[in-house]
């Protein structure tokens, strides 16, 4: 059986990985030996407007099915935790879904995947629940269904893990976490662990800011350097950890799009040529157009700091490829990007009036495509002199800054290390590892 959650926190408090770790903690109490591999952590469309950070959802797979007192058991234990622990609110709408191993589908592996890429409706996630029969309850309008759902049907490819540490969820305020261990990890351990700390901006990126449980969390490849790399934080005591696996930082968000087939809500690759030069808008957002046989905006926010500064440098006739999420604005159709790849830029030159060749003074114009005639002695020139200009920017992949990066988005250093999640889904024995904290 495989149990799906999503839509348990607010902006308020509370975080959808800590409610599956207290379900995975009383399914353990039932037998430890239920829950062999690590619960999932999947991030949804990052452009999901009902989000309330990182629109992630959590699966936890029961490995014994075979005594059905004992699954109807995790259900009502499961379920109490949700009723028990969620936030309540308009936004919050928590739900969880049970489901049989086999009875998914390959229409629900499609809704699954769909759940990146575009927006769908709770009465899809519904209709195709009954139509297996799976079990499932929720509270509020059951949106969180679409998540819970999704998570339980979703394939990965690559993946990552991220160890999560938390606080009890009943602590409030500001958090302890030292930077000093950030910067080490990232030191060290970087590119097997990555998103830790960002120098570009002097800033510490494994700890919410939000007053949700979560202390901080590292993400990367394998669990041992994790493990490990945590040794080197500081903080208030830790109250429980856990482990995920994850899509984090494998771009699985992203589709190769024409312009003209980029719909909104989805995160695009776009190949394009540049149309119109960039610009900058107040709040310090910079936008340019590219086209195909179509035309879209791209979008560098403020936020995205440094990245803005290789954006600006880019020019009509630079061919690129932009990627990113993909919202309607009051300019149409945006790309907010997350990366981009400059793959040829266009040869720019400086016009100037030609110079005088017998005395060597600046020649005038005589008059719209006339022509121009040195004052002095009025030799008279048809060219306008051209000189290439140099180019402060070279081809290649440019992504922004740690700080603005969103879960899904592959770091460039990630590239080249993905890991097969059919090959590597047993290698860690999650029955030997700890939530309690005992000190990691
Ligand atoms: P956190 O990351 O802090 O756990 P969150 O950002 O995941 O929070 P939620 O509170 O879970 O945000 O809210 C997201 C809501 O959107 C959930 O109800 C989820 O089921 C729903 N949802 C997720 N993906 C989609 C999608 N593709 N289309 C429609 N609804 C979606």
């Amino acid at each position: 059986m495989i149990i799906g959650l999503d839509d348990t926190d607010s902006v308020d408090g509370m975080c959808t990985t800590y409610i599956g770790t207290l379900i995975v903690e009383a399914i353990r109490d039932l037998d430890r030996n239920l829950i062999r591999e690590p619960p999932k952590l999947l991030r949804l469309n990052p452009n999901n407007p009902y989000k309330t950070r990182g629109n992630g959802a959590v699966s936890i797979r029961i490995t014994d099915n075979s005594n059905p007192e004992i699954l109807e058991k995790i259900k009502s234990i499961s379920f109490d935790i949700i009723a028990n622990y969620s936030e309540s609110g308009d936004n919050t709408n928590p739900a969880i879904v049970f489901l049989e191993d086999n009875s998914i589908t390959p229409e629900i592996q499609l809704f699954a995947k769909r759940a990146l890429h575009e927006m769908l409706s709770i009465d899809e996630a519904i209709s195709l629940l009954n139509k297996i029969g799976a079990d499932y309850n929720f509270i509020g309008n059951g949106r969180g269904l679409i998540g819970a759902l999704a998570s339980c049907a979703l394939e990965l490819e690559d993946f990552t893990y991220e160890l999560i540490v938390y606080r009890s969820h009943y602590k409030r305020g500001i958090k302890f976490v030292t930077e000093e261990g950030a910067i080490d990890i990232e030191k060290k351990y970087s590119p097997r662990i990555f998103s830790s700390y960002d120098f570009e901006n002097q800033r510490m990126v494994i700890s919410p800011h939000s007053d949700c449980p979560i202390l901080y969390g590292l993400r990367g490849e394998a669990v041992d350097i994790l493990l490990e790399a945590s040794k080197l934080i500081q903080s208030e005591k830790p109250f429980k950890k856990n482990l995920f696996i994850t899509n984090q930082g494998t771009d699985m968000h992203l589709e190769k799009k024409s312009i003209e087939e980029v719909m909104p809500y989805s995160s695009v690759i776009v190949r394009g040529v540049v149309s119109k030069n960039p610009y900058t808008v107040s709040g310090g957002h910079v936008f340019f157009e590219i086209s195909d046989s179509k035309k879209i905006l791209c979008a560098a926010y403020e936020p995205t700091k440094g990245f803005r500064n290789i954006i600006r440098k880019l020019s009509k006739g630079d061919e690129i490829v932009a990627y990113g999420g993909v919202l309607e604005t009051e300019h149409g159709l945006t790309i907010n990007l997350e990366k981009i790849e400059i793959l040829k830029l266009a040869e720019l030159y400086k016009t100037e009036k030609p110079i005088c060749p017998v005395c060597n003074n600046q020649m005038k114009s005589i008059g719209k495509e006339k022509g121009y005639r040195c004052k002095k002695c009025h030799t008279k020139n048809r060219e306008i002199s051209t000189t290439p200009i140099s180019r402060d920017i070279n081809t290649g992949l440019y992504e922004v800054p740690m700080c603005a990066k969103r879960h899904l988005s592959k770091p460039l250093l990630r590239y080249g290390r993905e890991k097969k999640f059919e090959e590597e889904r047993f290698k860690f024995d999650y029955t030997m590892f700890d939530i309690k904290f005992e000190g990691i």
